[in-house]
């Protein structure tokens, strides 16, 4: 038997590891610091979740979705974003019932049944942010500066915010009419998808990668010019909030969302470094999806960003997070009877916090300083017959070579005193 990880998976191993805990620390950290809360959902939920309109609406979630049926007959699928969950969740715990605003965040792995290609896996992880209970636009500045502030502090300090509001169903509807009767003359010139969204959903048009660059584009109505009253005043609330914060945004009126659901703000996060141009992490309102998912008109916005796509860009861009991946001691040994004792003071050692780790293999001395090395570790002592007679050991740094004999006894406390 050969067996091996499921297509579109992959092991991290523990020199990948501490760079995915550091990612983690340091968004709950700065999260908590925008006193948002975790919230942990189920990997998988009830398909219609997911599945909720049929049509244009959810064409490309639908067909990435990994979907099964249980032992039960149930339609499960494993969650392909996190919003959708969280909403459910508010819900369900009828959170609404408690004092508003609800600022949740997330972290963790995301599913997607699709042809495993370079950099794209069937099981993938994103951190995100949820806020429900509120439609103040304070609410849709501070995300935004949120997620800037966590990527900055990670060390990618060229980042450029493009912002547009989608409007409301209302203000949208209008929107849509203008946009139909201005390609319509160019009907024959869009790529074929495009021709194929122009009755149902014009607004995907805009983003559209192939016609992008077309003379003709470049004069399409812009949503932002084209709102209500309600959705002007709060886009422009919206960037004075973000006035107050220094943040620069570039108006995008090409950064449109393709469901129903969202409302008013949208933004993306696009990081310009050596030789890159990525879009690192998206969001926006969406006032209607708790109505869809639920019934309650409560509102609602959030983004997400892909883990896998900050490890790789800071991989690019050559930024090295301060991992530490030393220990504090090696405890060499040369005989049983130093063999027994160092597992009794490694043992005290870790019980007083140290990171301490010895040779199990009974390997000669200069092994174990072979092994000392490979650990990272910051000091060593030896101990043999000789040291236990006398009741003393020689801690040795290990990056200044520099020694020093104390007594056995003393061993946890002069440690504790080198490492605070
Ligand atoms: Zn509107
Ligand atoms: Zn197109």
């Amino acid at each position: 038997m050969n067996i091996t990880a499921p297509r579109g998976t992959k092991d991290i191993l523990p020199e990948d590891t501490a760079k995915w805990q550091y990612l983690e620390n340091i968004t709950r950290k700065i999260f908590s610091s925008y006193n948002f809360k975790e919230i942990r959902t189920p990997l998988f939920e009830a398909t219609e979740l997911f599945q909720r309109g049929i049509g244009e609406a959810t064409d490309i979630v639908e067909k990435e979705m990994y979907t099964f049926e249980d032992k039960g007959g149930r339609s499960i699928t494993l969650r392909p974003e996190g919003t959708a969950s969280v909403v459910r969740s508010f819900l369900e715990n009828k959170i609404y019932g408690q004092a508003q605003p609800t600022k949740y965040f997330y972290i963790g792995s995301m599913f997607r049944y699709e042809r495993p290609q370079a950099g794209r896996y069937r099981e993938f992880h994103q951190l995100g942010v949820e806020v429900l209970g509120s439609d103040n636009p304070a609410i849709d500045a501070e995300i935004i500066a949120l997620g800037l502030q966590l990527l900055e502090e990670l060390g990618l300090d060229n980042l450029e915010l493009h912002l547009n509001s989608v409007g409301c169903p209302k203000c949208r509807a209008e929107y849509r009419e203008k946009l139909i009767n201005y390609f319509k003359p160019y009907l024959e010139e869009l790529c074929s998808d495009c021709q194929d969204r122009y009755d149902r959903n014009p607004l995907r048009i805009l983003d559209c990668k192939v016609d992008r660059g077309k003379e003709f584009m470049n004069n399409a109505p812009k949503i932002y010019e084209e709102l209500c009253e309600e959705c002007e005043d709060d886009f422009d609330q919206v960037k004075e909030f973000l006035d107050l914060l220094d943040i620069d945004y570039i108006l995008d009126a090409n950064l449109v969302r393709g469901l129903d659901y969202y409302t008013k703000t949208a933004f993306e996060v696009i990081y310009k470094g050596l030789g890159a141009q990525d879009t690192i992490f998206g969001g926006g309102r969406y006032d209607g999806l708790a109505e869809e998912v639920g019934g309650r008109d409560i509102p609602g916005i959030g983004f997400a960003m892909g883990m896998e796509r900050i490890l790789l860009t800071l991989e690019e861009q050559g930024i090295e997070l301060p991992i530490d991946n030393s220990i504090d001691l090696f405890i060499t040994t040369i005989g049983e009877k130093a063999n027994k004792e160092a597992f009794k003071y490694l043992h005290k050692l870790r019980k007083a916090g140290l990171k301490v780790e010895m040779d199990y293999l009974g390997r000669s001395v200069k092994s174990q300083m072979k092994a000392a090395d490979r650990n990272n570790a910051n000091y060593s002592i030896i101990l043999g017959e000789d040291e236990l007679e006398k009741g003393v050991a020689t801690i040795r740094n290990m990056t200044s070579g520099e020694q020093i004999e104390i007594k056995l006894e003393n061993l946890v406390e002069e440690m504790e005193k080198r490492i605070d």
